[in-house]
């Protein structure tokens, strides 16, 4: 790797450093073994994250097992590592996107809502344990798409419970 702010013709120095993760929006999130090169001739540095979709992916799960409140700054971190705009993350947990931009604008105000600060943690988990397959009920959520259920039919065969044939309805997961 060569310097892209200046003419150096050498190959930059490589490093790995400790680092406090400030872009994260996050104010307590501190990353080691990141690979940093640097300039000898401009001092510019380029830093080295490796896989960053499972960097934030871990720390999502990690924060949604603090204890207390969630933060803005957290709502806003978690809205994004699971990347949702605001519109579809506000719908997905039942708030409207006013509110939720109001949240995140406060980043060190703890949720006063424990309904609202348990349905993020538990939509980041649902997330994690099965990443594609409840697309499904967001989707449904999202778009106000479900199903109409006047009446549940469920029909018992050797192969265990299902749903009745013709009955028009189906799990979303
Ligand atoms: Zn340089």
């Amino acid at each position: 790797m060569k310097c892209a702010m200046c003419d150096n013709p050498k190959k930059l120095k490589k490093t790995r450093i400790s680092k406090w993760y400030k872009e994260s929006g996050l104010d307590n999130i501190y990353l080691k073994g990141v690979i940093e090169y640097r300039c000898d001739k401009c001092g510019e540095t380029y830093h080295s994250y490796g896989d960053m979709d499972q960097l934030h992916r871990l720390i999502a799960s990690t924060l949604i097992c603090k204890k207390g409140r969630l933060t803005g700054a957290e709502v806003r971190f978690l809205r994004k590592a699971l990347a949702y705009n605001s519109t579809m993350f506000a719908k997905l947990i039942g708030i409207k996107t006013e509110t939720l931009s109001r949240l995140e604008n406060a980043p060190k105000t703890e949720l006063k809502n424990e309904a609202l600060d348990h349905s993020i943690r538990f939509l980041v988990a649902s997330r994690k344990a099965m990443p594609d397959r409840n697309y499904d009920i967001h989707d449904q959520l999202i778009n106000d798409s479900g199903q109409e259920l006047k009446e549940i039919h469920m029909a018992h065969r050797s192969s265990g419970w299902r749903a009745d044939i013709g009955s028009g309805h189906e799990a979303c997961l």
